[in-house]
């Protein structure tokens, strides 16, 4: 979108905003906090707690590396008192118009010991899943705590509060996969997956990583990348693949039919599910991921 076109949708934007905001402020008079995605909604309201509103663009289930910016998603980030985002170029449509934006902007992953993307046209590039550890998490609840106090200092002990809370809860989650992983053959401890995201867990849990592509934006997967994960199965013995639950699991099935592994279900990455779903929040879902793959590479049935 190029600055003209954008400033006329933000004008249009801003001229219908009052009707759906303004009801929302007139709810509960909190601050809004604006995220990308469903994931970083949940962290970010966890620090905040009930003194701020915190949402998400794009909804349970979205797609978010590709995703495309609509007038009323611009009228929303106009109107916020804070934007989040990740960060490490995963939110590229974001970032096109926020520059733009009057409004406060913290990078939730911003500090992060980033993981260069191996493959394809991303190599070189920081990986974007950073929240994929738990323990990356930890600086997300800190950067966001910061940013919460500098928007309403009235709250600065609340928010150190419930983010010291939350580091602990993230840090009993990494514990507890690494300890039931250690239990594992050091040659079973891979994780085989549709898209690289698990580059941040597989380093902080001591698991080898394999993926079909890097990043989700490109969901075709090549015959190239299909083989040689094929190839690193069977060299390795691996018992059980995964995909994600955002994209077609089927290049993975043919992993498995000419392997002999097993799917070992659905993984969840880059959107929480609805919340009547199996991860409404960021701790559940790293619970969940984990307890597929211990189960996937063990034999065991899920907890
Ligand atoms: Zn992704």
């Amino acid at each position: 979108m190029n600055r003209m076109v954008l400033l006329v949708v933000l004008a249009l934007g801003l001229a219908t905003a009052g009707c759906d905001r303004v009801g929302a402020r007139d709810d509960d008079g909190r601050p809004v906090v604006l995220t990308t995605f469903t994931v970083l909604a949940d962290i970010a309201a966890n620090v905040a707690g009930d003194r701020l509103r915190v949402e998400s663009i794009t909804k349970p289930g979205a797609e978010i590396h590709g995703y495309e910016p609509t007038p009323g998603d611009i009228r929303r980030a106009a109107q916020a008192d804070l934007i989040v985002d990740n960060g490490l170029n995963l939110e590229a449509w974001f970032a096109k118009f926020v520059a733009d934006l009057d409004v406060p902007h913290v990078v939730a992953s911003d500090g992060v010991r980033t993981i260069d993307i191996a493959a394809d046209a991303y190599a070189g590039k920081p990986n974007p899943h950073a929240w994929m550890s738990p323990l990356n998490v930890q600086l997300y609840a800190d950067n966001l705590a910061r940013a919460f106090t500098e928007l309403d200092p009235d709250g600065a002990q609340q928010y150190a509060a419930n983010a010291a809370a939350y580091r602990t809860a993230l840090q009993q989650v990494q514990d507890d996969l690494v300890t039931r992983l250690a239990a594992l053959p050091p040659t079973q401890r891979a994780l085989v997956t549709c898209e690289g995201a698990f580059s941040y867990l597989a380093r902080d849990a001591g698991l080898t990583e394999r993926y079909i592509w890097p990043v989700n934006a490109e969901q075709q997967a090549t015959p190239q990348q299909v083989t040689g994960v094929i190839e690193f199965v069977r060299s390795a013995a691996v018992p059980a693949v995964f995909c994600e639950s955002t994209v077609s699991d089927d290049p993975m099935r043919q992993v498995a039919s000419a392997t002999g592994a097993r799917l070992g279900g659905v993984l969840y990455v880059d959107s929480l599910s609805e919340p009547d779903g199996p991860v409404p929040t960021y701790l559940e879902l790293i619970r969940h991921d984990a307890d597929t793959v211990v189960a996937g590479l063990t034999g065991s049935a899920a907890r």
